[in-house]
This record gives C-alpha cells, sequence and structure tokens, in this order.
C-alpha cells in the first residue's frame, strides 16, 4: 500500500532507523537512507532495504548537526522523490549519559542539534509539498524519555521532550490538510523504551557488574521496564508503517509508548 510512495528516514545505517527503511520499503516505498557509517556498513543498508521492497534506496549523506547539509539534502531529496517525500522520519539521535553538571557543552549542542533540531530542518523543507498532495506522514522517534524523564540525560530529555512538542505543533497546523480519501498529513512521536540497538550498549556495559551481557540487559530492564523485555527495532518499523496507512488518518498529535508499561508506573 505504499507503493509509489517516497520516504526519508534518517539514522538509518543503524538500529531503529535501519528497521523501519526496511518495513516501509517492504510495504513499497521507495526510501531514502542517511546516517553516518563506513562504506561497507552503507552499502549494506542500501542493499537490505533495496532486498525487502521496491528497490531504488539511495544514501543521503548529510550531518544532521548541519543545518546547511540538511537543506542540501532536502534540495536532493527533492528531485530525487519527483517534487517532494510522501514520508519523513526523524529518528537519528544519540545519547550520553553523565550528571548535568559533567556534561560537556559540545554533547549538549550534538545532542539537541541530531535529537531535535534536525526535525525541525527537516519539517520545514518537506511538509509544504505534502500538503499540496493532500498526503503525508511525520513520523518522529522520540523515546519514552519525551514523557519522563530520568537522572543524567539532561539534553537526551530536553530533546525528547522538544521533539513531543514540536510534533505536536505541526499536527495542529496541518491538521485540516487533505481528506479522508487522500489520506492527510499526520505527525506523531513514537515513543520507545528500551530497544535492542548499538545505542544502548554503554548502558548495558555499564549494569554488567562483572557477569555477562544478560546479566546487564536484565539489570536494565528492572529498573524501568515492566515487561522485563527489550522491544526489537522491527517491533518499531510494524508501527512506523502502520501510522502511514490512510487509515491512521485521524492519528496525529500523539506520542505513542512501545515501553512495557514504563510510562505507565
Ligand atoms: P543507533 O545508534 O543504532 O542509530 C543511530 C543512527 O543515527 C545511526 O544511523 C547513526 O549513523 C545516526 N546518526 C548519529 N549521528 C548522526 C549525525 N550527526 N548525522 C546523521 N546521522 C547520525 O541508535 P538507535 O537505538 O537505533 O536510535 C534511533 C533513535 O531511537 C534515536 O533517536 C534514539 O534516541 C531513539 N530511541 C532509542 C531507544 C533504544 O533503546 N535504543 C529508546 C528510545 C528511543
Amino acid at each position: 500500500f505504499l507503493q509509489g510512495r517516497t520516504a526519508l528516514v534518517t539514522g538509518s545505517t543503524s538500529g531503529i532507523g535501519l528497521a523501519i527503511a526496511h518495513a516501509l520499503a517492504a510495504a513499497g516505498a521507495r526510501v531514502a537512507i542517511n546516517g553516518l557509517g563506513t562504506p561497507e556498513q552503507i552499502a549494506s543498508a542500501i542493499a537490505e532495504v533495496d532486498a525487502a521492497g521496491s528497490g531504488g534506496s539511495k544514501h543521503f549523506g548529510a550531518d544532521l548537526r548541519d543545518p546547511a547539509a540538511i537543506e542540501t539534502m532536502m534540495t536532493e531529496l527533492a528531485a530525487w522523490s519527483g517534487g517532494g517525500i510522501d514520508i519523513l522520519v526523524n529518528n537519528a539521535g544519540i545519547q550520553h549519559a553523565v550528571p548535568l553538571h559533567e556534561m560537556p557543552v559540545a554533547k549538549w549542542n550534538d545532542i539537541i542539534a541530531i535529537n531535535l533540531s534536525s526535525a525541525f530542518h527537516t519539517m520545514r523543507a518537506a511538509m509544504p509539498a505534502m500538503a499540496a498532495r493532500g498526503y503525508g506522514r511525520v513520523v518522529n522517534v522520540a523515546s519514552v524519555h519525551g514523557l519522563v524523564a530520568s537522572k543524567d540525560k539532561a539534553p537526551y530529555v530536553a530533546s525528547k521532550f522538544g521533539i513531543v512538542g514540536l510534533s505536536k505543533v505541526a499536527a495542529l497546523e496541518y491538521a485540516a490538510q487533505g481528506s479522508r480519501d487522500s489520506g492527510g498529513i499526520t505527525v506523531n512521536c513514537i515513543c520507545p523504551g528500551w530497544v535492542e540497538t548499538p545505542l544502548i550498549e554503554p548502558q548495558i556495559e555499564a549494569r554488567m557488574a562483572g557477569g555477562s551481557r544478560d546479566d546487564g540487559v536484565r539489570a536494565l530492564l528492572a529498573e524501568k521496564q515492566p515487561s522485563l523485555r527489550m522491544t526489537l527495532p522491527a517491533e518499531i518499523g510494524a508501527l512506523a508503517v502502520f501510522l502511514c496507512r490512510r487509515e491512521a488518518h485521524n492519528i496525529t498529535g500523539a506520542a505513542i509508548p512501545v515501553d512495557g508499561g514504563w510510562t505507565a508506573q
């Protein structure tokens, strides 16, 4: 049902972004990949996404800390997609967990730039063309940390609360565009708890206490995630695909937890 649609997934050379790119391609979309990585990692992401679906995926290498690079990427994407992308997934994100007074200023700046400001830059470029076509989907990968806080994550929590707010504003501004038939324009956040990706490895290692990696995973889950199960990246991909369906036209401005009950407590 996403045949003929084009999508950009930021930070899709790894983890959740790669799984979302895979899932969108499997549903028929042509997917633009973005993210850092070795040439081998980038080639393998393109091959995986092409094999999953409609082919023709392409890597756009913009460093999301650089607004000018994002603007250039969005201009190139308008040409690649033939007038503007239909689906925008702002997923790229980084983490650095230390107490507030030990947080390097450079980390604060990078986390805010990648996790929050990059979504503003991509949305302002992509959304007018979505409105003109009457169909558009913005799926922002926030976090439970867009809904509740944890210590040692000042810039990360600030960036994730920020992207939840940014998404609600955009949802309101575009709510009346399009129709049930065209699918409308929606803007939502997915708010995962712990998902098994490279991003959380340092936090697993910090809890191994001389034991195995499994011990570290168990300790991490026990702190916050009542299901005591990790989410798999493909499960986030499945939700992103659902949000792109026409039936999801009235799901907008939502921040949807996928957190095993973390934020129910
Ligand atoms: P990951 O480290 O596997 O992937 C991060 C992606 O972002 C990579 O493709 C990386 O190349 C890209 N990236 C990093 N810096 C970049 C930059 N300057 N320019 C362009 N791309 C850049 O992490 P992940 O766990 O898949 O995280 C994806 C998103 O999910 C993030 O926004 C993260 O905050 C969020 N999230 C993750 C979890 C979790 O438990 N893993 C939980 C909640 C939210």
